[in-house]
């Protein structure tokens, strides 16, 4: 038996759903970070476990074939989903047509898993970025079984949840589509719920959303409790520890920072990102404001199943450059930061004092602005 070491293993879970002898479980670490765990008395050394580790083998990645710009007509899907709302207006033409989608949710007590769903409706259960690492909950398995029944499946998660999907399954089903995300790394679930608890907060997943972007300004990020369309708890600059945090590095599993998946070659058929950096250089005929997501579309498979969607959406071609100049985990994995090496032993209120908010002046902002253009020129004369 040969898994990725805790470095590098990303908590994917695919080896624990592979595993014929069932001796490998997803297990929290101190941390809180999924990692398999081993009954090394039951292991037959079969060897299909390392077989399947999307890190110790990756499964092939393709360069874009275009990238698109593009939204739901829908404003109440675009505005309540993470970017654009591709995500739903693909789920539910796949549930229209009388498919399973994949999706994560939070479960009564607040744990982040993978789900199935086969009701037309159903995307709302999963829109919305959750920034943690997600429980695999044993979805692979799941979706194996719904792709022998000859359902259409649409399966979206990390890249490295892509890939050990395709890992597991072995071979392609021409019944799966499969959507990765542009992935900035995952803080761990424990590290949010205690965060929720610093602000004594319990959310009912039953009743409430829990959001991690605010669309009313694309871009921003906070975490909202919503009860319906009720807003009952909303971070300021004061409270958003968490996402300070995890925008900056500070808590993600370490494998995500040596992500051999933060590149332009992908694993899924389509890739779903926010579309940063629109329009920069090439003028952009639509208005962003509201959310915009990216598409990149990497296989055959990926470029039908955008055109079976088009006249839901909003879709203006764009380059896959564009999208790489803008989207930094779309060419490498976010940095470490050497307070990862303490972040997960200090309390909530040490965090909150040492990554303190501060607004940034005129010329702090002015000198961001000239260190951004010139790296972004260095890079360009790099690819040259
Ligand atoms: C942990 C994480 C990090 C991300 N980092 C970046 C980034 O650095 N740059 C960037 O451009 N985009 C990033 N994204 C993607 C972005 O937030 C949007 O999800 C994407 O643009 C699609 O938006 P949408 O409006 O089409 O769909 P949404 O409605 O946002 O649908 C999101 C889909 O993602 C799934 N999902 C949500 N949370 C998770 C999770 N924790 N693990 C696995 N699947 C999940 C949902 O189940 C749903 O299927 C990240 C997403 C996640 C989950």
């Amino acid at each position: 038996m040969k898994i990725a070491d805790r470095k590098q293993c990303t908590g994917c879970g695919a080896c624990a759903d592979i595993c014929p002898a069932t001796c490998i479980s997803m297990e929290p670490s101190d941390e809180g970070f999924f990692f398999p765990y081993v009954d090394s008395s039951h292991c037959t050394d079969c060897g299909l476990c390392g077989k399947t580790c999307p890190i110790l083998n990756p499964p092939e990645k393709r360069f874009p074939r275009n990238a698109f710009a593009a939204w739901a007509l829908d404003a109440s899907v675009r505005t309540t989903s993470s970017s654009g709302g591709l995500y739903s207006v693909l789920g539910e033409h796949i549930l229209e047509n009388g498919g399973v989608i994949s999706g994560c949710r939070f479960d009564a007590d607040l744990v982040l898993k993978h789900e199935l769903c086969d009701q037309p409706g159903g995307t709302v259960l999963f829109r919305g970025s959750k920034y943690v690492q997600c429980f695999p909950d044993g979805i692979y398995r799941k979706i194996k079984q719904e792709l022998k029944r000859n359902k259409s499946v649409l399966f979206t998660g990390t890249p490295c949840q892509v890939a050990g999907l395709l890992n597991f399954l072995g071979h392609p089903y021409d019944n799966l589509v499969t959507c990765d995300l542009v992935c900035h790394g995952v803080p761990s679930q424990k590290i949010f719920r205690s965060y929720l608890e610093r602000h004594h907060l319990s959310p009912d997943p039953g009743r409430n959303v829990i959001a991690f972007r605010d669309l009313k300004g694309w871009g921003d990020y906070y975490v909202r409790i919503l009860e319906g369309d009720n807003l009952q708890w909303r971070s300021d600059d004061a409270t958003n520890e968490f996402i300070r945090a995890f925008l900056s590095g500070y808590c993600s599993n370490e494998a995500c920072y040596d992500c051999p998946y933060a590149r332009m070659e992908r694993t899924g058929d389509l890739t779903l990102a926010d579309f940063w950096g629109l329009g920069k250089e090439i003028p952009f005929s639509g208005d962003p404001s509201q959310g915009c997501t990216l598409i990149l579309v990497n296989t055959e498979k990926g470029e039908k199943a955008l055109h079976s969607i088009q006249d839901k959406l909003f879709l203006e071609e764009r380059t896959p450059e564009e999208a790489r100049q803008g989207n930094g985990q779309l060419r490498k994995p976010i940095p470490r930061q050497p307070m990862r090496d303490v972040f997960y032993q200090m309390d909530w209120d040490t965090i909150a004092r040492k990554i303190n908010y501060r607004k940034a002046s005129p010329l702090r902002k002015l000198l961001r602005a000239c260190k951004r253009k010139l790296l972004d020129t260095l890079e360009r004369n790099k690819n040259k």
